[in-house]
């Protein structure tokens, strides 16, 4: 197999990928053979030949070029639990996170898995990541996350949530509205839109807060001029609490929210939620995989003209590669249509180009990106990813798009660019010390096991 040759290009060097097959997923564009151009971190051409005396030539002719996967949704401070919901239900997970793992975290425990979740994301191709913070046990906490993902490297929005102590006064109809460090954070270490580290309100919601406590939060965050993102339709609680419907009652609908999951909520409430052009993010692993999730929503939220982003949630259920994720959703949609051996649903089969933008350009468009990442075009961010046409699991490539979707694996990675940089460069992470991110999660882990332990009595 062919790597990429030489040393990688420093920040702010222009480069010239040279020959690859281009998956621009730009409309316009589309899939061409051909160069591009990074100058200032930023795509500056594409097209079937660029000349570029000063930029350093990169061979990609036995590369797929694509745009950098968008994860709109993962909480990384679970890394450290890693797969151990493999077997259980979304009861017992939110058990083992909320009562017995989540109030004994110490900021070093989400600085470690912010920087394993992160780096393992990039690793992946994730070049923007949506942090869901819901461990906001002190500022402490807030001030190790945001650490943990700069160090990581790679474009993140934090996600500001609650704390992961007391379940019952900040999950269950809470009357607490959202803690105000959040405003800390912004006005202090998260000032700006621009940068690779950015924020958001990880919001509770409807289905975890009043409705009062949901007015609020929102009034908040637009306030703070953040976006918002919010669990919704989860298993019993999409019917109990109706929640799109009576955030529309209020006014509370707009494009700066995301909501994640949409399993069990209305067709009704996901009309509302296009009316609005508010945003959707479908988590189709854990759902499949985790009883009481309800079903993955991806093609009733297209029937009703929302196109959703993909996010992988949490590792503790599901693989943390987007490629899994892509083929999850696809498997998942088509699952549901041969099951009821409908005919072509009036929004058109699912295909394996529409999952491949639900994990590009619709996340992009879901953490408030789209026009600055998601796709191949002059003048976004040059963040994208070098997959090996010629791996052993991919070669012979005649369709990219299925071989991608159906066949692509992290390994399969060659190089990963983020504003133009290398992150990722002949196969293997540079942006930061892998070796330092694992232990540091093992010692986690292990102070973690100890402790729940210790205050069960064991
Ligand atoms: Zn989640």
């Amino acid at each position: 197999m062919t790597g990429v040759a030489g040393t990688p290009p420093p920040r702010g060097r222009r480069v010239l990928l040279r020959g690859g097959l281009l998956m621009t997923l730009d409309e316009e564009l589309g899939q061409l053979r051909g160069d591009l151009l990074i100058v200032d971190g930023k795509i500056h051409a594409v097209g079937s030949r660029i000349e570029d005396r000063e930029a350093e030539t990169v061979d990609a002719s036995t590369f797929l070029v694509l745009p950098g996967f968008v994860d709109a949704h993962r909480h990384t401070w679970q890394t450290p639990l890693r797969h151990t919901g493999a077997d259980w239900d979304l009861g017992r997970i939110f058990i083992e996170l909320f009562a017995k793992f989540g109030p004994h975290y110490r900021p070093e425990d989400v600085f470690a898995a912010a920087l394993l979740g992160r780096l393992a994301a990039l690793d992946g191709g994730v070049t923007t990541l949506l942090d869901w913070s819901h461990i906001q046990n002190t500022p402490d906490h807030a001030d190790e996350a945001v650490r943990g993902l700069r160090e990581a490297g790679g474009r993140s929005i934090f996600a500001h949530g609650q704390p992961a102590t007391d379940a019952k006064r900040w999950m269950a109809e809470s009357t607490l509205p959202h803690p105000s460090d959040i405003r800390r954070v912004r006005e202090k270490l998260l000032t700006t839109d621009e940068g690779l580290i950015t924020m958001a309100m990880a919001a509770r919601g409807p289905e975890f807060s009043t409705m009062d406590v949901v007015e609020h939060d929102i009034r908040l965050a637009r306030e703070l001029g953040l976006q918002v993102t919010i669990h919704i339709g989860l298993g019993n609680n999409g019917p109990k609490y109706r929640g799109i419907e009576r955030m529309h009652q209020r006014g509370l609908l707009g494009p700066d929210l995301t909501f994640v999951h949409c399993c069990t909520s209305g067709d009704h409430e996901l009309k509302l939620l296009a009316d609005s052009g508010s945003t959707a993010s479908v988590s189709a692993q854990i759902a499949m995989a985790c009883r009481g999730f309800g079903v993955p929503a991806t093609g009733r939220l297209l029937a009703h003209g929302v196109r959703p982003s993909l996010s992988v949630d949490s590792e503790m259920a599901a693989s943390g590669d987007m490629f899994a994720e892509m083929r999850a959703a696809l498997g998942m949609e088509r699952a549901i249509l041969n099951n009821t051996l409908q005919e072509r649903p009036a929004h058109g089969a699912i295909t394996a180009l529409d999952v491949l933008r639900f994990a590009t350009l619709e996340g992009a468009r879901a953490v408030g990106l789209g026009a600055r990442i998601g796709s191949l075009t002059p003048g976004k961010s040059a963040d994208l990813i070098l997959i090996r046409a010629d791996a052993l699991n991919l070669a012979p490539i005649a369709d990219p798009v299925g071989a991608v979707v159906l066949g692509g694996h992290a390994g399969n990675i060659e190089a990963v660019f983020v504003e133009g940089a290398p992150v990722k460069w002949g196969g293997k992470l540079i942006a930061a010390d892998a070796g330092k991110a694992l232990q540091l999660a093992e010692q986690s882990r292990e102070y973690l096991g100890k402790a729940v332990a210790k205050s069960a009595g064991t």
